[in-house]
This record gives C-alpha cells, sequence and structure tokens, in this order.
C-alpha cells in the first residue's frame, strides 16, 4: 500500500512537471496561398548589375510573381501555378532557363526540368532536353502521362514530341549574354576554371494554394560550358527539387554538383519529416551546414503546409520574390542581393 501510494505520488510529480499542451505556442494560422520564385543564384552583389539590369530583374521577377499571384487567388491548382510561372521565366531571356539558357562546351543548350506534386507525391523530369520551348511542360508531361517519372537526352526529345510538346529553333534559345559566357569560358578552357558568376541563372518556383495543396518547380539551362550530358540538380527530384503536403515544397539553384552531393532538397524534407524542425531550419541547417560545408554554394526557396516562406542562399546573391496571403492582405517582396543573415 505504502509503495503504491508512493508511486502514486511520483507519477503525479512527474505529470505535474510535464509542460502542459498549452505552454507550446500555437501554430501560426495557415496562409490563404504562398508563392516564392527564383532566377538563380550566384556570386554578385548589387556593384555587378547596372541600374538598368536591376530595374530589369526586379520587373520580370515582379511580373512573374504577379501572374502566379492572380491565379493562386482565383483558386489555381500549386502544380499548374509553378508550372505557369516557370514557363513564363523560360520565356525571359533574362533567365537561364529556356529562352537565355547558358551553351553547353559543345555550344548547344541541354535543358533540365523537374517538377513535383506535394499531393499525390508524384514527380516529372527531364534532362538534356533539346529543342523544346518549355521543358517544364515536358516535364509535366512526364508526371501526368507516363508511368516513368524521369527522362533523358534523345529519349527525353521522342517523348516530348509524341506529347505534342511546342517545338523551338536552336536560336530561339541563343542569347547574347550567355554567348559571350560562352565564349570566355571558351577561350579559358584549359587554363583556368570558369568564374562561378558567369554561370548560373536557373529558375524555380514554389506553391501552396487555397486548398493548402505544395508544389515546385525548377528549370535551367545547368552551368556554362558544361560538359555534353553533365547533369545538375535541377532535374532531380530530392536534389533540386521536392514537394510532399507534409512538410514543405522546394526549388533550388546553385552549383549543382553540391545539392546533389547533399540532396538539399530531400534532407530538408527529412529535417522536417522526422526531425521535426521548422522550414526555417531545416532550410538552414542544409544549406549551410551540408552543402555549404562542402564547399558549394547557392539557395532554396521554399514553402511549408502553413504557408510559411522561407529564402535561404549562402551565396552573395539569389534574384528571388515571394508573396504571401494572410486573411485579406497580401505581403510581397523582390530582392536580389545578400548577404543572407542566418
Ligand atoms: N543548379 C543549376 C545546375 O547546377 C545551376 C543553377 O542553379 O544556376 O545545373
Amino acid at each position: 500500500m505504502k509503495s503504491t501510494l508512493a508511486f502514486l505520488g511520483t507519477a503525479f510529480v512527474l505529470l505535474a512537471c510535464q509542460p502542459s499542451h498549452t505552454d507550446a505556442p500555437p501554430p501560426p494560422p495557415r496562409a490563404v496561398w504562398s508563392l516564392a520564385i527564383h532566377g538563380g543564384a550566384g556570386l554578385f552583389g548589387e556593384e555587378d548589375l547596372s541600374a538598368a539590369q536591376q530595374q530589369a530583374y526586379t520587373a520580370s521577377l515582379d511580373a512573374a510573381l504577379s501572374w502566379g499571384q492572380a491565379q493562386l487567388d482565383q483558386g489555381a491548382s500549386a502544380v499548374d501555378v509553378v508550372e505557369g510561372v516557370v514557363r513564363l521565366m523560360e520565356d525571359d531571356s533574362l533567365f537561364n532557363a529556356g529562352r537565355g539558357a547558358v551553351f553547353t562546351s559543345e555550344g548547344t543548350h541541354e535543358l533540365d526540368a523537374s517538377i513535383a506534386d506535394g499531393t499525390s507525391r508524384n514527380c516529372g523530369a527531364v534532362t538534356g532536353l533539346q529543342g523544346f520551348r518549355h521543358p517544364i511542360s515536358v516535364a509535366r508531361a512526364v508526371m501526368d502521362s507516363s508511368e516513368h517519372v524521369f527522362f533523358s537526352g534523345h529519349g527525353a526529345g521522342v517523348f516530348a514530341a509524341a506529347q505534342g510538346a511546342e517545338t523551338a529553333e536552336p536560336a530561339w534559345f541563343d542569347t547574347q549574354k550567355a554567348y559571350s559566357r560562352y565564349r570566355r569560358a571558351a577561350k579559358r578552357a584549359g587554363d583556368e576554371p570558369v568564374p562561378l558568376e558567369e554561370k548560373r541563372g536557373t529558375v524555380g518556383c514554389v506553391a501552396m494554394d487555397m486548398e493548402g495543396h505544395l508544389a515546385a518547380a525548377t528549370s535551367t539551362g545547368g552551368m556554362t560550358y558544361k560538359r555534353h550530358g553533365r547533369i545538375g540538380d535541377s532535374p532531380i527530384v530530392g536534389a533540386g527539387t521536392w514537394a510532399d503536403n507534409r512538410t514543405c515544397a522546394i526549388s533550388a539553384t546553385g552549383w549543382g554538383e553540391y545539392f546533389i552531393r547533399t540532396g538539399v532538397a530531400q534532407d530538408i524534407h527529412g529535417r522536417m519529416l522526422h526531425g521535426k524542425q521548422s522550414l526555417q531550419e531545416a532550410c538552414e541547417a542544409s544549406i549551410f551546414d551540408e552543402m555549404g560545408a562542402l564547399g558549394g554554394d547557392g539557395g532554396v526557396v521554399a514553402v511549408d503546409a502553413l504557408g510559411q516562406v522561407a529564402l535561404v542562399f549562402n551565396s552573395t546573391g539569389m534574384f528571388r520574390a515571394s508573396a504571401i496571403k494572410q486573411g485579406q492582405d497580401v505581403a510581397r517582396d523582390v530582392a536580389m542581393f545578400g548577404p543572407y543573415a542566418r
């Protein structure tokens, strides 16, 4: 009897010491919808872009954001919005995706893209695609209309053609900026490596729609002077792109090899699902302590199941924009430079 009382007493003390549920801060209310985009990360600062260039990037990011925002407000699905935003950016020659894509060492364009739907946890991707105007829509067709998730090179083109994807002549993708970078890289080849700031400009988008569904999309020409057949992180679901309604949607940009080596997008998801980290904590740990610790650079745009947004990078700059609707209010932000304050 005495020992039973002692046991009950101890149990009472232990229970009384547990934090009650009311001690935990209540989770923030879910946003109505959220949207974040990037136009590439790299080693650039304010001094590297003229006022006119800064204005042009701001206008492009703003236009893509506004389009996605209007769609989400009308109830469009996250997966349609991320595809649509990336299509717009693929047509924008400022960015290294679709029109404006960088050149490979052979003077061609090999395009990579992927899309992920956090509701079905389905995904689609293409790598080394040539001659199609919207690689992201080919990736969408892989997700929606094939039993596979990833097509490469010639096979990706055969699939795209069978799906009726819009074609484009090689010249459609060419821009003077990408060509000059290619020429500078070609001159340097064999002597010194191409500076990182000459290489990048991937585009990506993540969204949470009114239903609370998440999606992510990423599209790129890769890195200037990449070797024929080189695959970066952008078309690799788990490295450059991820979406799962339970945790987050991620689109990455940066030095792809490092994002693949540390599986950045899936690492962030795993930290949230298994490690119970917040979106912000998970993104910072993955970018700084994993990918960055190996020597890579770049960043992610990310959204979680409550519509919180994280824009995290360890490069000096990342073209980025976000819009979050809470109640009737929309908070918007467009930015380019860093440094990112952890
Ligand atoms: N991550 C891309 C790649 O490695 C490049 C970029 O984001 O700019 O192909």
